[in-house]
Formats: C-alpha cells, sequence, structure tokens
C-alpha cells in the first residue's frame, strides 16, 4: 500500500454582505468571507490538501476563479470534485486533520456539523475527519478580524 500526506493553506477576507460559510455549513456572524466561490476557506485548505497529497496541483488549477462556472459556487461541491480527481488516479482518503484561524464567532459549536458534512461528501467516517478551532490572539490580519485562515493535511492511500 502506497500513504502520501498532503498540505493545504488558504485565506479569505472578512466583508460586510456576505454569508459566512465554513467546513459547508452556514455561520451565523455579522460578516461574511469574500471570494469568488463561497470563500469557504476550511473547504479551500482541505481540498487543497487532498490534490497536494495526489501531486495533482491545486484548487485553483482544478477550479479557476476566472471561469463563471464557479463564480458563488458552493465549496462543497469543489471538495466531491477534488474526490473526484484523486479517486481517477486510484487513491482514497485515509484522513484530513485541519484547523481554522478565526477571531470571531465561536468555531467550536458547529465542528459536529462541520465533520457530518464534509465526511459523507468525502465518503469517509466523521471519526476520519478532525476539525479544530484557534483565535490569533488579537495578532495580524486574523487577530484583527479582516480575514480567516485554514490549515489542513491530507493522507491518502493507493491499495
Ligand atoms: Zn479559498
Amino acid at each position: 500500500m502506497k500513504i502520501r500526506v498532503g498540505f493545504g493553506y488558504d485565506v479569505h477576507r472578512l466583508a460586510d454582505n456576505r454569508d459566512l460559510w465554513l467546513g459547508g455549513v452556514k455561520i451565523e456572524h455579522t460578516q461574511g468571507l469574500l471570494g469568488h466561490s463561497d470563500a469557504d476557506v476550511l473547504i479551500h485548505a482541505i481540498c487543497d490538501a487532498i490534490l497536494g497529497a495526489a501531486n495533482l496541483r491545486d484548487i485553483g488549477f482544478h477550479f479557476p476563479d476566472t471561469a463563471d462556472e464557479y463564480k458563488d459556487v458552493d465549496s462543497k461541491l469543489l471538495l466531491a470534485k477534488t474526490l473526484e480527481v484523486i479517486t481517477e488516479k486510484g487513491y482514497v482518503i485515509g484522513n484530513v486533520d485541519a484547523t481554522i484561524c478565526a477571531e470571531r464567532p465561536k468555531i467550536n459549536p458547529h465542528i459536529p456539523q462541520m465533520q457530518k458534512v464534509m465526511a459523507e461528501i468525502l465518503k469517509i467516517s466523521q471519526e476520519d475527519i478532525s476539525i479544530k478551532a484557534t483565535t490569533s490572539e488579537k495578532v495580524g490580519f486574523v487577530g484583527r478580524e479582516e480575514g480567516f485562515a485554514a490549515y489542513a493535511v491530507a493522507l491518502i492511500e493507493k491499495k
């Protein structure tokens, strides 16, 4: 069995009059993340980790932000397509571990729902998708509430 690991990182700016989507879940907040898609920073970092593990470039390569097709797209669709791309190359996902960096709102209460939504899309157990959240202690762009960042690693296997 061949085992590979990949890493993903993403940032989106916070803006008024935008919905906040994180891990495929809509969260009540005074602002949302800005982007060509729904700007789900957590899903994007996870997509990049999975694609990176398979050495299949990154999310921008597969789903360009210049394409009208991906304007305001639901990132859950990108996650599903990411799974398709690595499945074609013969890989299955072992596990995913991710961290969201956000000053506000509280992310922890939403984590079980994010795990449920993303595990279903990735066809893995909720046990195999770990999500953590941290603030930035009011330091830097996350601390100033200018944006959110997300980091992820993914392990994939080929039988
Ligand atoms: Zn993104």
